[in-house]
């Protein structure tokens, strides 16, 4: 599929919003579609790899690159930093491919700053309960973790509004095909 402008798609939405894998369904259905992988403080969960699913980098390895200007934006999310590093974005435009952002937020709203034309997708939970459940049973969060995500979830919520197009994640075969269309018809423009 050919596109006139690359374009530059951000996603967000609460974690346990089951962004990863609406992304990576859609990027099986629109192949020609990059990814920037984020950097990140945090540590690797099971089944994660270091440059494919982030950038693992330490504490001061982060500091280096931010300081060094490497990061389009980089923000505190929970209780790690995460960033989009500017040679991933480039590497993507520059082939003239249109790319996603899956970041917070706050990245999101960075983004849009110094990229106008960046599309801004919001995915959301069916509900604050089953946002619960689905973290619960990815068996990845201490108790305190749990908590922290589930307030950063209602905050991002509240900033749900400024996105251009926002959709739920409530059956996931059904969400990749709205997402699917929505990225195809801003292609398109
Ligand atoms: P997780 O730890 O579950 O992989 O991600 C936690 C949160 O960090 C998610 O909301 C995700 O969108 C956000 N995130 C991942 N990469 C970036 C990034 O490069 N920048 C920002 N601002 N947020 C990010």
């Amino acid at each position: 599929m050919s596109s006139r402008t690359p374009k530059l798609f951000v996603i967000s939405g609460p974690s346990g919003a089951g962004k990863g894998t609406l992304v990576a369904q859609v990027r099986e259905r629109l192949p020609h579609l990059g990814l920037a992988v984020s950097a990140t403080t945090r540590a690797p969960r099971a089944g994660e790899i270091d440059g494919v699913t982030y950038h693992f980098l330490t504490d001061d390895e982060f500091t280096r690159r931010v300081d060094n200007g490497d990061f389009l934006e980089w923000a505190q999310v929970h209780d790690h930093r995460y960033g989009t590093l500017v040679s991933e974005v480039e590497r993507n435009l520059d082939a003239g491919r249109s790319l996603i952002l899956e970041i917070d937020v706050q990245g999101a709203l960075a983004v849009k700053r110094r990229f106008p034309s960046a599309v801004l997708i919001f995915i959301e939970p069916p509900s604050l309960e089953i946002l619960r459940e689905r973290l619960v049973g990815r068996g990845s969060e201490t108790e305190e973790s749990l908590a922290l995500r589930m307030a950063d979830a209602e905050e991002e919520l509240k900033v749900a509004g400024v996105y251009g197009a926002r959709l739920v994640n409530d059956d996931l075969a059904r969400a990749t095909d709205e997402l699917v269309e929505t990225l195809t018809s801003y292609e398109r423009c």
